[in-house]
């Protein structure tokens, strides 16, 4: 695909993710000779910074690219450099809008970018409603020469009605078709490969329903604490901060209908019908019985000590936010009803893993009696970082007398794929959206379908009766009573270190 003159309009140039990942994604895609012909990225924020002093920023510290690009070609860089420009946005922001204005216009004439802008918005969320409309005051957001399209960052809202409300806030000034809500899992190569594996092969789809899956169970484990993010994270939480956004995304690929084709609205309207049918927790047994919540607290990894969640800094010494959650959950529709999804997240776990494992029915009748009981589903596992790649578990027969069933690994790793660089994230969600295709990018109506069935959740967290947090030491797979979520002699797989 070939990709059209246009310019990046990024705010929140001065940020954290703007230098770790916006300005590197931007450098692979020149690399790659992604970008076209007519290209430049113009940064914006309240700091005061000229021209050179961001490319200077952007070449030089290692926050940015100087990492990546120290074995580069002086003159390639210095090209690349030269795409690079900055605009202050002081407090003062109608009058800093004009100048911000007329800065796009300029570039626009000189480097010949087609009227054609992507406004990045890499700032507070609570910013988003106000650079919106003032960009709509400028004339920015008008289509009738050049497309505009706007990018926002996660978190998209803090519950039901504050993602609601930011919906609203931008739809005044952009049409949804120009929204583009970013959510990095969705640039995943093994995220997308779920579509793939589903809707390119004839031998899962099949199996893929209640009649021979017995139940789903995905984790999202880190091994780091809260880090340098303590004041952010304890407003948010694990269920905020990962569940809402990027699970419930992999959840609505592995629960939704075969999509008609792969246009991005078709793919879209079969992930809100799937996001719908999420059995939505109500009575406060349910909330009780269904979820856990835990908060790491203070011990040793390999000898050494760390704090507990309550310690860190800018964490309430009291707070009840949750470090680990782990939810179960039900589907409400003809493919899924009454299988149990099992899914968990959290903070300083024994490994870092993403991963969805399928486990399939037991055999109904049992020939070979010596099947181990603890290895006897068949279990389809996606393993989405790190070492991305599939894993279908089988019984093979054990060498010698009789009929002893192991299981046995068919795998695929991903990195087997290419010698190349696999894309990143970043790099493939905004070529995406130069290019104008929203298939990786989630929609208001699949926000909120989230968002309806996370609230609930959240406001028995934190309002209900008989609401535990529950500690657990660093380096295990969180609180001991997990477990018991899981109905039958199952329990979660842990994945060994890899
Ligand atoms: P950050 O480091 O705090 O950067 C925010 C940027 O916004 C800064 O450049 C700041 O620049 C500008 N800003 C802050 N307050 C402002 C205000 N009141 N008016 C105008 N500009 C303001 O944050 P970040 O980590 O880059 O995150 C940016 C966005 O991405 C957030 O929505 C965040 O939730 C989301 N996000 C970040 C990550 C990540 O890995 N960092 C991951 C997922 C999502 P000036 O002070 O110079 O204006």
């Amino acid at each position: 695909n070939k990709t059209a003159n246009q310019m990046l309009i990024i705010f929140g140039a001065s940020g954290d993710l703007t230098a770790r990942k916006l300005i590197p994604a931007i450098y692979n895609l020149y690399k790659g000779n992604h970008l076209p012909e007519n290209f430049v990225v113009l940064g914006a924020s309240r700091s005061a910074m000229t021209d050179g002093e961001f490319r200077r920023k952007v070449v030089q510290e290692s926050a940015y690219l100087k990492d990546v690009i120290s074995t580069e070609d002086a003159d390639f860089v210095s090209k690349f450099s030269d795409k690079i420009f900055y605009e202050d946005l002081g407090s003062d922001y109608d009058t800093d809008y004009d100048l911000l204005g007329k800065r796009i216009g300029d570039l626009n004439s000189k480097y010949h970018t087609s009227n054609q802008y992507i406004f990045y918005l890499s700032t507070p969320p609570s910013l988003y409603e106000a650079i919106a409309k003032n960009l709509h005051n400028q004339g920015l957001t008008n289509e009738t020469e050049g497309w505009k399209r706007i990018i926002v960052e996660k978190p998209f809202g803090y519950s039901l009605k504050t993602a609601k409300d930011l919906n609203t806030g931008l739809q005044k000034y952009f049409k949804e078709k120009q929204i583009y809500r970013i959510d990095h899992y969705l640039g995943k190569e093994t995220v997308q490969n779920l579509l793939v594996t589903r809707f390119a092969n004839s031998i899962f789809e099949p199996l893929w329903n209640r009649n021979y899956i017995h139940h789903i169970e995905i984790t999202n484990a880190e091994t780091v604490g809260v880090e340098k993010r303590g004041g952010y994270y304890d407003k948010s939480g694990a269920l905020r901060d990962m569940f809402q956004s990027h699970l419930l995304q992999i959840v609505s690929l592995i629960v939704m209908e075969p999509p008609i084709n792969s246009s991005a609205e078709e793919i879209r309207n079969e992930k809100v019908k799937a996001l719908k049918s999420l059995r939505i927790m109500t009575d406060e047994k349910t909330l009780f019985d269904h979820t856990i919540k835990g908060q790491y607290v203070a011990s040793e990894i390999d000898g050494e000590k760390v704090k507990g969640y309550r310690e860190e800094e800018g964490v309430d010494p009291n707070s009840k936010t949750e470090t680990f959650a782990a939810i179960k959950f039900f589907v409400d529709n003809w493919r899924w009803k009454d299988i149990p999804f099992y899914v968990r997240t959290a903070k300083r776990m024994p490994t870092k893993v993403t991963e969805v494992v399928i486990h399939f029915k037991t055999p109904h009748h049992q020939v070979f009696k010596e099947q181990d009981i603890n290895n006897k589903d068949n279990k389809l596992i996606i393993r989405i970082q790190p070492d991305e790649g599939i894993l279908l578990k089988f019984g093979v027969k054990v060498p010698g007398q009789g009929f002893q069933v192991e299981r046995a690994n068919l795998d695929f790793y991903y990195s087997s794929l290419s010698d190349s660089n696999i894309m990143q994230a970043y790099e493939r969600l905004l070529l995406d959206a130069m290019q104008g295709d929203a298939t990786l990018y989630a929609r208001a109506d699949e926000v909120e379908a989230a968002w309806a069935f996370v609230d609930p959740i959240l406001n028995y967290w934190e309002n209900g009766k008989d609401v535990n947090t529950y500690g657990y030491s660093a380096g295990v797979w969180g609180p001991t009573n997990s477990d018991d979520l899981i109905e039958g002699d199952y329990t979660w797989r842990n994945p060994g270190p890899h």
